[in-house]
């Protein structure tokens, strides 16, 4: 008998439930859709307000590159070149010079809760193997004297790691960071009304062609019924989600899933399922749903209430729902 569970990250993205819900019928036709597997995850783009092929095309080369780019695992990457450098200092373009800073901005906006030098215990975890298990306790030990994003150099677009088995993980950031720019070159194609999703993270190009929000859906943990728990309205801003339902498996009762407490090595176990932050960058609403996911619901709620323009929907394990302060219901 099986004692574990897995699943997908096709499957898991997939399952999250986000659904468009037209205001009113007067949209005219279906969006040109570009759809994908990448970054580790199910991609979907939804542009209302073109029919050009080029631009479609144009949004894929840019996924194509930055999924290179940032990769912890493909060897070719800029991130695996960091990684492999021995702590020699690592010439790499501006946009990875660009999101490494930002991941140690938030490390130290965090006092640590969130660390992009998790790489060398997130290694160790492997959320795709057909018999998933936990690593080694003493493995998970060594890999931790390793996590300190207080190591890591950047000057201009040269990135050092000073600790050689240190290994860079921007798996929290890297998607927030790519829909940006996604946004950024289909407003610069003149695009208006689209939406991007790239498995979990939402940012949309201002609002549909009627005039109305997107709306999009928050999953009820683990349920695939596709009917979300609740929904959020959004308009020219990013929903980003970081959950433990999205990368997890289950062993002898315990269920281990991908956001990781640098304090342990283990996955955060703090009574929340999920974490949504709203605000106008998918960046900043990656960094900060990984973020209060591990500093925990009051802290985690607590730096949300401090911030100007960011708003969340916090899910804890018994489904229960907490919005921040001035979350527009
Ligand atoms: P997803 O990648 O599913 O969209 P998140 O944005 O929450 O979800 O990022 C989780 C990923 O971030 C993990 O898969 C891992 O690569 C990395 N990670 C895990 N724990 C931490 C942490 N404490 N700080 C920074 N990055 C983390
Ligand atoms: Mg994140």
């Amino acid at each position: 008998m099986k004692l574990w569970k897995t699943r997908s990250l096709a499957g898991a993205a997939a399952a999250v439930s986000f659904f468009l819900v037209s205001g009113c019928a007067a949209v005219s036709s279906e969006p040109m859709t570009y759809t994908d597997t990448l970054f580790d995850s199910v991609i979907s783009l939804q542009i209302y307000d073109s029919r050009d092929q080029d631009i479609l095309e144009g949004c894929r080369e840019l996924c194509q590159k930055y999924d290179v780019m940032f990769s912890r695992t493909n060897e070719e990457s800029e991130i695996s070149r960091i990684n492999n450098a021995q702590g020699n200092p690592v010439e790499v373009s501006p946009d990875t010079a660009t999101l490494v800073k930002k991941g140690l901005y938030y490390g130290k906006l965090s006092g640590g809760a969130f660390d992009i030098t998790i790489g060398s215990v997130s290694r160790l975890w492997d959320f795709k193997s057909e018999d998933p298990a936990p690593p080694d306790p003493a493995a998970i030990a060594a890999a931790l004297t390793h996590v300190d994003y207080k190591k890591v150099v950047v000057e201009g677009n040269t990135v050092t790691l000073q600790d050689p088995a240190a290994a860079l993980d921007l798996g929290a950031v890297a998607k927030g960071y790519i829909a940006d720019r996604l946004k950024d070159y289909l407003e610069g194609e003149g695009v208006r009304h689209a939406l991007i999703n790239l498995g979990g993270n939402v940012l949309a190009v201002g609002d549909k062609p009627d005039g109305s929000s997107f709306n999009i859906g928050i999953q009820k943990p683990f349920d695939e019924s596709g009917i979300p728990l609740t929904s959020v309205r959004i308009d020219d801003k990013s929903i980003v989600t970081s959950g433990t339902y999205q990368r997890f498996f289950e062993r002898d009762g315990s269920l281990y899933h991908h956001i990781l407490d640098p304090a342990s090595g283990y996955p955060c176990n703090n009574g929340l399922a999920s974490v949504s932050i709203i605000t106008d960058s998918s960046l900043t609403a990656d960094a900060l749903s990984t973020t209060c996911f591990v500093l925990g619901p009051e802290k985690g709620m607590s730096l949300v209430n401090q911030l100007e323009n960011v708003e969340a929907v916090f899910v804890d394990t018994d489904s229960q729902i907490t919005y921040s302060n001035n979350f527009q219901k």
